[in-house]
């Protein structure tokens, strides 16, 4: 009697054992180009909610990268009937918000590194991104305009379109600015 004939102690007490057999699926890693064999608990099935476009991932067994494929909705499909677990994904909600100003560059991020490595990196920062949104040289030309009222966050918020929370930081700038000129 083989190994694979010989009932094992669960058949012996009369429970029947069922197999499932293991799928493979085969992919071409698109990181390291090598074709690679997976099964289906090392795939998931990916659908966008926002676009309705399909793909799958991975974590490749030969770069040990994770990657993901575009796929058809079809080749998703046929994934989940055999047995991979599909996954709906939305969008970051980032991706809605209003940008306005320059792209980040590389020189911007090695900035923004150094800036992290100093102590008070936090108000450097503030600073830094209030005043890109409300300039400060505009923002005291607009004081002197707007009859001298040096508080007025509402009309500030108002002018240079942020917050008010902005506009309070804004005012609170200048006014450093201007007590450091005196
Ligand atoms: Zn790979």
């Amino acid at each position: 009697m083989t190994r694979a004939e010989r009932p094992n102690s669960l058949q012996k007490l009369g429970y029947r054992i069922e197999t499932f057999p293991v799928v493979k699926i085969r992919a071409t890693c698109p990181q390291c180009d090598q074709d690679v064999e997976l099964t289906s608990v090392d795939v998931t099935a990916l659908v966008c909610a926002d676009t309705g476009d399909g793909s799958y991932a991975f974590r490749c067994p030969e770069c040990e990268i994770a990657v993901s494929v575009d796929a058809d909705m079809r080749i998703d499909d046929l994934l989940v009937d055999r047995g991979v677990k599909k996954r709906i994904w939305t969008m970051p909600a980032e991706l809605a918000e209003h940008h306005t100003g320059p792209k980040l560059s590389y020189d911007d991020l090695l900035d923004l590194h150094f800036v992290l490595q100093r102590d008070g990196w936090f108000s450097e920062l503030e600073a830094m991104t209030v005043s890109a949104m409300v300039p400060t040289t505009e923002l005291t030309g607009f004081l002197a305009t707007h009859d001298g009222r040096h508080d007025d966050v509402t009309a500030v918020a108002e002018r240079f379109k942020v917050s008010p929370w902005i506009a309070g930081r804004a005012l609170g700038l200048a006014r450093e600015h201007l007590e450091a000129a005196e």
